[in-house]
């Protein structure tokens, strides 16, 4: 038998150094080669209808396979002409960090070994990063935003229906008189709406309100909105603002914000996942005024940091709220303080997941090796180049730019139709030299460009904007 199981020290550093050599190949390779590359229908069906093998291969040739059938069909996200999603470039001393944490492989449910004190002063240095408030702060790293939001919007609906005499955890919502209901503008993300459905609120009971035209959230509406359900007897319980939010990069009025939530008694959530770190950069951070007073907060590391995926945040500031929400200590898992195995509470006790991977360090890793400092200069290079952008798009006649970038993100299109501007975006995407995706705004298609990588360069703006009025004349000439 050959495999994991029997793979010795000197054969495990032999195969791991080539595994290592394959990544740095290629990474040095990606700037040169196409950013997409769409896969053959006989690409697909090898890897899609392989059978299950019966024996065990030789570790040293699944990497071979490794380098011609997966390290050839990325997603595309390394490369700097990736303007797609908000989807970064991993960051190579995090992905240093991911192997370093499954060689430990430990679980970070809890206890007393060095993985769980690391996650505890990662996620302190994200509440410092951003400037949230630590005392009696709690935060965990999760998957990714959509699980950030989820986790904050539980311990809302805990705290909202315990002031209402409910224990959600014995009854549900099952014996609420009337529905708790969450306000969101029309660009706020749709994992908030999946939470709320999820979690039992029904999305007829997430108010949507209609963004302006810079795409943030209006504040009379909202407030009209809340009268509106409080008249009706419905309880509103949560705002969910976007911190950066995902076609555009708005940042909606936090500070105002705060204070109708304040005033009305409502949990108010920030959802940063993509823009959260702007706040990094002096330039754009009086935007974010008010960020600080959220009730919870969630940050995607894996998007803007170029944290290798999964890597996503949630920040609580009452870690008694997110406790009570979650902690359920069966006894196998009981621990003391300061005896065997204990330490400090569970990470599990405030969240849902029992068995928790280190995600604390590739995050570590990435932000020791920045610093602040570091930090500041990469997200500051982001809005930087977005800017720089969208001063070449309003150069050409061709083109239309929907606004000034808050972030960076830039949307635009060619001044051709939808039609047109679809069709461009996908020739875009086949045809390898830039990429870019998609947003719905004021009922029009837009392509839009999502900066993130340190890689990209000002030249690699002038290819997108070739490509695009390039491509653009052609398909008009076919109109
Ligand atoms: C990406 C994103 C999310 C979802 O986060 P995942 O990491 O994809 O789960 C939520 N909100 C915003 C604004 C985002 O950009």
């Amino acid at each position: 038998m050959r495999g994991g199981p029997t793979l010795g020290p000197e054969a495990f550093r032999a195969l791991a150094h080539r595994a290592v050599d394959l990544a740095a190949d290629h990474l040095a390779a990606v700037t040169g080669g196409a950013v997409f590359v769409p896969m053959t229908p006989d690409e697909r069906a090898a890897l899609l209808q392989q059978p299950l093998p019966e024996s065990g291969a030789d570790p040293q040739q699944l990497l071979t396979a490794v380098r011609k059938q997966i390290l050839t069909h990325p997603m595309g996200n390394g490369h700097p002409r990736f303007f797609g999603w908000v989807n970064s470039p991993p960051q190579p001393v995090g992905i240093v960090g991911d192997l370093l944490a499954s060689t430990l492989d430990p679980s970070c449910a809890g206890g007393d070994h060095a993985a769980i004190y690391l996650e505890h002063a990662v996620i302190r240095w994200l509440m410092e990063l951003v400037g949230y408030p630590t005392q009696g702060a709690a935060g965990l790293l999760l998957s990714g935003g959509s699980m950030a939001s989820l986790t904050a919007l539980a311990v809302a609906r805990h705290r909202a229906l315990e002031r209402l005499g409910h224990d959600v955890r014995a009854e549900g919502i099952q014996g609420v008189d009337a529905p708790l209901v969450l306000y969101q503008s029309s660009e706020g993300h749709s994992s908030l709406r999946k939470s709320v459905e999820l979690l039992g609120l029904g999305s007829d009971n997430l108010r949507v309100i209609p963004a302006g035209r810079d795409c943030r959230l209006p504040v009379p509406a909202l407030r009209e909105a809340i009268a509106a359900d409080r008249a009706a007897g419905r309880h509103p319980f949560c705002v969910a603002a976007g911190g950066g939010t995902v076609a555009t990069g708005a940042v909606d009025p936090l500070d105002e914000i705060a204070e109708v939530c304040a005033a009305e008694d409502l949990w108010f959530h920030v959802d940063g996942a993509y823009g959260g770190f702007g706040v990094l950069d002096e330039g754009v951070a009086p935007r974010f005024r008010g960020l600080e007073r959220a009730d919870s907060l969630a940050l995607d590391p894996h998007k803007w940091l170029s944290v290798p995926v999964e890597c996503g945040a949630i920040l609580v500031r009452d870690a008694a709220a997110m406790r009570a929400a979650f902690s359920l200590v069966p006894a196998y898992l009981r621990t003391e303080p300061e005896q065997g195995f204990g330490g400090l509470p569970w990470f599990s006790e405030f969240g849902f997941q029992q068995t928790r991977g280190f995600r604390a360090l590739k995050l570590w890793m990435v932000l020791a090796a920045s610093g602040r400092e570091g930090v500041a200069a990469h997200i500051g290079h982001g809005i930087r180049l977005a800017r720089e952008l969208a001063d070449r798009v309003r150069a050409a006649p061709d083109l239309e730019l929907f606004g000034e970038p808050p972030l960076s993100i830039v949307c635009f299109r060619h001044r051709g139709s939808d039609d047109l501007n679809r069709s461009l975006m996908h020739r875009l995407q086949e045809e390898g030299r830039v990429f870019v995706t998609q947003a719905e705004l004021e009922s029009r298609f837009w392509l839009r460009a999502c900066i993130l990588g340190d890689a990209t360069r000002e030249s690699d703006l002038a290819v997108l904007v070739d490509e695009v009025r390039r491509l653009g004349a052609q398909l008009e000439e076919r109109e």
